[in-house]
């Protein structure tokens, strides 16, 4: 993997505009199916987001910690892997912020 100097700027940059619509990106996946970590990082590669372990692991924790997510330990080969699914409460915000993700969407798009 090769980074250059501006691109991690640009990242650390907007990593604060979007963490909101990682949040969701995650949730949305984790209501759909279990998720876990590496998984997550790809699946949002493939969507232009490029997060670090480093950075997707706390946002994981910290969805459940919040309740909007629960955790399990699977048995992958020889290690542990944390499977997250997200919980009635977690579904419950998801249905939430499609409204206002709706609303958002609509105005962003309105004066193009
Ligand atoms: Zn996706």
């Amino acid at each position: 993997m090769s980074k250059t100097k501006s691109d991690s700027a640009g990242l650390a940059a907007d990593r604060d505009l979007y963490s909101g619509l990682i949040r969701l990106h995650v949730l949305h996946h984790a209501a759909d199916q279990p998720i876990f970590g590496l998984g997550m990082i790809e699946e949002l590669g493939r969507h232009g987001y490029r997060i670090s372990p480093g950075s997707l692991y706390p946002l994981l924790h910290g969805l459940e910690k919040k309740g909007y997510l629960r955790s399990t330990q699977h048995r992958n080969g020889k290690s542990l892997r944390k499977v997250y699914r997200a919980t009635a409460l977690g579904r419950k915000a998801l249905e939430a912020s499609k409204t206002k993700v709706r609303e958002l969407f609509r105005e962003l798009m309105e004066g193009e």
